[in-house]
């Protein structure tokens, strides 16, 4: 094990959106930085994982936002490889698909004549006798549109994605959510027409979004390259394991290599996009106790694809499908080649990413990858969405930390950590998990701006990003299919929380 000594003027942890960026617009003002990323690629969540000329995207990475800046910076590094592509996202339920966002009359219609009657009566039942209590978003869903649609479009979906049943999520959740939904309506349009024909209604379900022609990871492998030709560095395989300071200022982090090389990083300053919780595990000395519970309060939700290469030329044409069926644990279905052709380098195959939302360390988590590849494949054929024996190969990606969790505890953490933060003067910390807020990569990308400018003697506010959550990804989705939004967890009565 050897040890060693370097110096730059700021160092930068994480090569995700958030620390690029911050590297990215240092460069732009001739301030070089080097930009320690623990794993052996860029682009952190946003990466693009590479099995041979396979290539798979963690969750699909639409690159979409309202921010100018943001849409310069992508043009900037990858404006020849941007490719604008069609929106096609819909709900599969009992070997149907149903409109994303949900429109109640298509769902309504699809489901046919007796399961439209057991709808319309729970409907009937939830008007003349609704749960007098709205504390839930089971209750909320369930008061406005009756016990079977909650079951069939609310119930399965969102209790894979946050594992909690949907009795212990905040009604408040589902008010900000499902806002466009009005089943009054919608049944006088199931009864009477003018539902529109259906190909109208398609139609407006495809939108346009960016995405780069091999994956989100391109981009950020193009931003380290402008990164290097400017002079700064980016280190891949090169863990922060401690940061040392002395109560005002950082004075150097260390880091250790996948050999065991360890190495002190000298610099005037110092932004971290590692998740906060980690940042406060390897400060040294440690904050006190009551602080470091405060970091250990913050919880997270872990993401799983397994990746299947099947032998078919054409699945479906969606660029991802959610998947509402409550007998198989697969949450969503990416098709990469809808997203972009280039990532997939046999046409006549195709490529899907079965999406499942866990907790690591928990069954399927440490599931071994033979024994995930062998139930995908038969949820995906169960699900009859590939023709059996037809996938020939796959690959499993587990990514830790996917989701920062809002439960009843995380502000208040939040400003305990923010708290003691603010007395380190040369630090400052970015990005999704380095916030514990729920950014996509354009307001990841931002935090990591702003307090790029603030070292060029700006005055931004770094934590500023996002509050307003003006907009999510999902846009003006009527439906909670979209995991945009986080929901929070109702503190059971009597008790004060969960954690
Ligand atoms: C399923 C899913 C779908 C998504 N879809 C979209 C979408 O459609 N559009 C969109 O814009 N955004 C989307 N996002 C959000 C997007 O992925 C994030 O906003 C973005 O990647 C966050 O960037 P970041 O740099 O803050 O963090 P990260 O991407 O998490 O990067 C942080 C980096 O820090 C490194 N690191 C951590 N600890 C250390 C350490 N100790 N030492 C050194 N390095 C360390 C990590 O390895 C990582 O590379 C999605 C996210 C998920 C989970």
């Amino acid at each position: 094990m050897s040890e060693q000594n370097q110096q730059a003027n700021t160092v930068v942890i994480g090569a995700g959106p958030a620390g690029l960026t911050a590297a990215y617009e240092l460069g732009k003002r001739d301030h070089k930085a080097v930009v320690l990323e623990a794993d052996d690629v860029v682009g952190g969540i946003s990466r693009t994982a590479r099995v041979g000329d396979w290539r798979f995207d963690i969750g699909g990475h639409r690159f979409f936002t309202k921010v100018p800046h943001v849409q310069q910076v992508w043009e900037e590094l990858i404006g020849d490889e941007f490719l604008v592509r069609p929106r096609l996202s819909r709900i599969f339920y009992r070997g149907r698909m149903f409109d994303y966002p949900l429109k109640p009359a298509n769902a309504i219609l699809g489901l046919g004549p007796v399961e439209t009657v057991r709808i319309g009566l729970s409907y009937l039942k939830a008007q003349l006798l609704p749960s007098r209590e709205e504390r839930t978003f089971e209750q909320w869903v369930s008061n406005r549109f009756g016990r079977r649609l909650f079951e069939i479009f609310f119930k399965t979906y969102t209790e894979k994605v946050w594992g909690m049943p949907c009795s212990e999520i905040s009604a408040e959740w589902a008010a900000q959510r499902i806002k466009d939904l009005d089943l009054k309506v919608a049944i006088k349009q199931a009864l009477f027409g003018g539902l529109g024909s259906r190909g109208k209604v398609v139609t407006s379900l495809i939108e346009e979004f960016h995405y780069p022609r091999l994956g989100p990871g391109q981009m950020w492998e193009r931003c380290a390259d402008k990164l290097g030709a400017r002079g700064s560095e980016v280190r891949l395989g090169t863990r922060v394991v401690r940061i040392e300071h002395d109560g005002r200022r950082v004075l150097a982090v260390h880091t250790r290599s996948k050999a065991g090389d360890e190495e002190r990083h000298e610099g005037a300053s110092f932004l971290s996009s590692m998740p906060l919780q980690q940042l406060f595990e390897v400060l040294d000395p440690a904050p006190p106790a009551e602080v470091l519970a405060a970091a250990a309060r913050l919880r997270y939700r872990d993401f799983l694809t397994v990746a299947l290469i099947v032998d078919e030329p054409e699945l479906f044409p969606d660029n991802w499908i959610y998947i509402h069926e409550p007998d198989v644990q697969v949450g969503r279905i990416q098709n990469y080649k809808n997203w972009s052709p280039d990532m997939v380098p046999d046409p006549s195959r195709t490529a899907l990413g079965l999406e499942y939302f866990v907790q690591e360390g928990d069954a399927l988590w440490t599931t071994p990858d033979d024994e995930l590849l062998a139930l995908a494949t038969r949820e995906v054929e169960h699900l009859g969405l590939v023709p059996r024996g037809r996938v020939v190969d796959g690959t499993v990606l587990r990514m830790p930390k996917a989701y920062p969790v809002y439960d009843a505890v995380y502000q208040e953490a939040l400003e305990v950590l923010r708290g003691w933060l603010a007395g380190l003067e040369n630090l400052e910390s970015v990005g999704r998990n380095g916030q514990h807020r729920y950014n996509n990569q354009d307001h990841s990308m931002m935090t990591g701006a702003h307090a790029a400018w603030n070292l060029g003697g700006g005055d931004f506010d770094v934590w500023g990003v996002n509050v307003e959550q003006e907009y999510h990804e999902e846009g003006q989705s009527s439906s909670v299919s979209g995991d945009r939004a986080v929901p929070s967890r109702v503190a059971p009565v009597g008790a004060k929380g969960d954690g």
